[in-house]
C-alpha cells in the first residue's frame, strides 16, 4: 500500500514532530509492504528534505511555490490530495498539530476518506485498519476502525521510538511537485507572520519547564528561567498565569491552550488540574515540584519534589550547570 506522509516545515527545516511521523509512516508502509513518499509544501533546502531517507522514506515530493510559503489549509489539502492521485495512495499520514488536523479533515472531506485523529499506535492491518486514539484529553483510548479505501491517520508525537544515534545513511530522492493552485484557496491575504518571542517551539521542545501559580507573580520568573536556559528547554505556564499576564498566552499549556508531548516535563507551583494534565499527558517523563504533598499534580508524575520552587529551582540549575 502507497503511503503519503505530510511533513511540516518550520524555516525550511523539517519540525522534530514530523520526523517521527515519516518514521511512523515508513512502517505503515513496510507493514503494508508498499512504499513511503513524503510532501513537503513550502520552501526547504534539498539537503534538509533527503534526510527523510534516513526516517525511511524513499521519496520526497516538493511543493514550493511562492503561494504556498504560508500555511494554508484549504491550498495544502488541495497538494495533497493531487500527491494522493499521482502517487495511487491509499493511506495518508499527518502529525497532530492545529495544522495537521486542519489538512486532514479537509482532505478526507476531498478524498471521502475515513480519518482518525490523535493515533498513538501503529494500526493493526487486516481488512480494515484498527488503530487507538486518545480520547477524553488524553484520559482514555478507543479503538477505531477505519474500512474506507483511501485511510487518513493523524498521529501524536511520541507514538514511536526513534534512535537518533542510529539512523541509516540513506538520502530520499527529491521530486519537484506542481499541483494546480486554485484560486478559491487563497482568499485570505497574509498581511503580517508575527514570531513567538520564545527561541523554542513549545510543541518541538524536547524538554519544557513551567510555572504556575505558586510562582507568585512575573517578577519571580527568574529561577524558572535560568533552569530551562541551563537545560535548553522551553518555557510554559498554567492558564491563570498567561490570564494574569504573568507570562505570554502562546505559553499557555492545556486543555484550552497547547497541547505538549517533550520528553521531561517540569512542573513548578502547579496544581495539577485535569485541564491542566489535559495538555500535558503526552509527556514521557513529568517532575513535579509543589509545596503541598496533597497536590494532585503528584498523582501524574513520575518524579516528584515536596517543597518551595524558590529553593528547588535554583539547586536543580546549578546540578544542570555541572552536567
Ligand atoms: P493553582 O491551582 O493556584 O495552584 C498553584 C500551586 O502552586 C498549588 O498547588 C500550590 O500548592 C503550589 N505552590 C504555591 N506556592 C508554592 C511554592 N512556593 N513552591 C511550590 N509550590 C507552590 N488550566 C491550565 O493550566 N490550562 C488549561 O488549558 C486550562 N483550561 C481550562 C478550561 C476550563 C473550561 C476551566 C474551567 C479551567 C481551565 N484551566 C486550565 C484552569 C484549571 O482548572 C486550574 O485552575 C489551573 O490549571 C490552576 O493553575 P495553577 O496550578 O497555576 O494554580
Amino acid at each position: 500500500m502507497s503511503v503519503l506522509i505530510y511533513i511540516e516545515l518550520d524555516n525550511g527545516s523539517i519540525k522534530k514532530t514530523s520526523l517521527e511521523t515519516i518514521a511512523y509512516g515508513a512502517k505503515v508502509a513496510e507493514q503494508t509492504g508498499g512504499a513511503a513518499t513524503v510532501i513537503a509544501i513550502g520552501k526547504a533546502e534539498e539537503g534538509e528534505l533527503q534526510k527523510a531517507g534516513q526516517y525511511g522514506a524513499a521519496k520526497v515530493l516538493h511543493a514550493s511555490d511562492e503561494k504556498l510559503s504560508h500555511e494554508n489549509s484549504l491550498a495544502y489539502a488541495d497538494v495533497l490530495a493531487q500527491a494522493t492521485q499521482q502517487e495511487g495512495s491509499k493511506v495518508i499520514i499527518l502529525s497532530k498539530s492545529g495544522l495537521g488536523d486542519a489538512i486532514a479533515a479537509r482532505l478526507a472531506a476531498k478524498l471521502k476518506a475515513g480519518i482518525v485523529s490523535g493515533v498513538t499506535s501503529l494500526p493493526e492491518i487486516g481488512v480494515t485498519f484498527k488503530v487507538t486514539r486518545s480520547i477524553f484529553t488524553g484520559k482514555a483510548f478507543a479503538v477505531t476502525e477505519i474500512s474506507s479505501d483511501i485511510k487518513i491517520l493523524v498521529v501524536k508525537k511520541n507514538v514511536i521510538e526513534i534512535d537518533e544515534s542510529a539512523l541509516p545513511t540513506l538520502q530520499a530522492t527529491i521530486e519537484v511537485f506542481n499541483p494546480t493552485l486554485d484560486d478559491a484557496d487563497f482568499k485570505a491575504e497574509v498581511v503580517e507572520v508575527e514570531k513567538a518571542s520564545s527561541e523554542l517551539s513549545l510543541t518541538e521542545a524536547q524538554i519544557i519547564v513551567s510555572g504556575g501559580r505558586g510562582m507568585k507573580g512575573p517578577e519571580h520568573w527568574q529561577p524558572l528561567l535560568d533552569l530551562a536556559k541551563a537545560l535548553g528547554a522551553a518555557t510554559g505556564c498554567s492558564k491563570p498565569v498567561s490570564d494574569l499576564d504573568w507570562r505570554p498566552h502562546h505559553e499557555h499549556i492545556g486543555q484550552t491552550g497547547i497541547k505538549v508531548a517533550p520528553n521531561l516535563y517540569i512542573a513548578c507551583g502547579i496544581s495539577g488540574a485535569i485541564q491542566h494534565l489535559a495538555g500535558v499527558n503526552g509527556s514521557k517523563c513529568i517532575v513535579v515540584i509543589n509545596k503541598d504533598p496533597e497536590a494532585p499534580f503528584f498523582k501524574a508524575a513520575d518524579y516528584g519534589i515536596v517543597g518551595d520552587v524558590f529553593e528547588i529551582l535554583p539547586k536543580l540549575t546549578e546540578a544542570a550547570k555541572s552536567l
